[in-house]
């Protein structure tokens, strides 16, 4: 795919931050709000549901590009407030999809993240306007796009001077009628491997009813994407659009309680509802989880130095106790800086070293036999 210039991988996976939310990075971002934008008060319970769930992004369309035109078409800039103040009420972002010149010009200034729909993915006019600003882009895969043509419609807003594009996965077209798309979950590593970008997935319009969206949640953070944009309606029965696909607030947020785990199993991290009044011990467990996962973690980079630095290192030198002691006083310091009891530095600084110090004798004298054998296997075969 040589014309994946900008697109294509590179040495480095692309993190995009917006207001302190980083897409891409460690943690998986959760994006969620109704299909559509219908009034004041559904806006703010769908905000008020996505923080309790832990999410960061408030999704909802106030320009709906329906298959029949006479669908519902979106409440335009009245709903726009609607999701913009809701949004500013729970400190979240928000997103909503842009269809044309004059949509996107309306929204641009107010909306954290731009939306550029499956139907509008090969729009090359509207790519290339959303290249001439700098908000990030969701760009959804369209209906019955190969993946190559996902990313050259990437490419597109990249080489119009934004490099900001976030993928979205959100089911193709199939045989299979059972759901409304194929979840297409394979699109999200094959996409990783094919470019530097963030991709998230988009399980409800993949598969269009509300039973399926927890498990192709899980299947979609397994798989490596690096967050879900889910549709979510304070009374899907109710919903204008997408009724059938949207969960319940309640399901929302239980959807969201299960997915720390997933996250962890594959190296990542989703911390569900917390809240400075709704501490939950489970909630607060789940970030002391994801802490301790981080300090192995380190620990095992750690070790990993510490057994390049053996190679360095003459075998009776391997210990080097001014070195250590240097290291402790230093962290002391920062313990104390840190409100931290620094007893707990004095403990495991010298059993690390320890550990270190093993390590690194073990690893030289295996060396050391190595270079005998080979020595005495060149001697012999003189
Ligand atoms: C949407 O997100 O509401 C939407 C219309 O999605 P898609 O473009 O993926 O159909
Ligand atoms: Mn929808």
């Amino acid at each position: 795919m040589k014309d994946l210039k900008l697109a294509g991988l590179k040495a480095e996976r692309s993190a995009i931050e917006v207001k302190g939310v980083t897409i891409g990075g460690k943690e998986i971002i959760l994006i969620g709000g109704p299909c559509a934008v219908e009034s004041s008060i559904q806006m703010s319970q769908s905000a008020e549901t996505v923080k309790k769930a832990g999410g960061k992004i408030l999704r909802g369309g106030v320009f709906k590009p329906r298959t029949s035109p006479y669908s519902f078409q979106g409440l335009g800039r009245e709903g726009l407030n609607y999701l913009v103040q809701a949004a500013k009420e729970q400190d979240l972002l928000c997103v909503t999809e842009v269809i044309d010149a004059p949509s996107l010009e309306l929204v641009v200034d107010q909306i954290d993240i731009i939306q550029i729909g499956a139907r509008n993915m090969q729009n090359f006019e509207l790519l290339k306007m959303a290249g001439k600003i700098k908000k990030p882009i969701i760009l959804k895969r369209g209906l019955s796009a190969t993946i190559e043509e996902w990313l050259l419609a990437a490419e597109y807003i990249m080489s119009a001077g934004n490099p900001n594009v976030i993928l979205c996965e959100r089911g193709i077209r199939t045989y299979e009628p059972s759901t409304r798309n194929t979840l297409d979950i394979s699109a999200v590593g094959v996409a990783k491997e094919l470019s530097h970008l963030p991709v998230i997935v988009d399980p409800s319009h993949a598969a269009g009813r509300r039973d399926l969206i927890a498990s192709l949640s899980k299947a979609a953070i397994a798989s490596g994407a690096d967050g879900l944009l889910i549709e979510m309606h304070p009374n899907p029965a109710e919903a204008v659009s997408d009724g059938p696909q949207s969960l319940h607030p309640e399901q929302f947020i239980q959807l969201a309680g299960e997915l720390g785990v997933v996250a962890r199993s594959v190296n990542r991290i989703f911390v569900h509802g917390v809240h400075k009044n709704e501490e939950t011990l489970e909630s607060l467990r789940d970030q002391i989880d994801d802490i301790d996962q981080t300090i192995i973690e380190q620990l095992a980079a750690r070790m990993q130095i510490v057994n390049k630095i053996a190679d360095q290192k003459r075998l009776d030198r391997v210990k080097d106790s001014p070195r250590e002691r240097e290291v402790i006083q230093r962290l002391i310091k920062l313990s104390n800086e840190l409100e931290l009891p620094s007893e707990l530095v004095k403990k495991i600084y010298p059993l690390i070293f320890e550990v270190a110090v093993q390590s690194q004798i073990k690893r030289k004298l295996v060396r050391e036999q190595e270079l005998d054998l080979s020595l005495v296997e060149h001697l012999g075969s003189k």
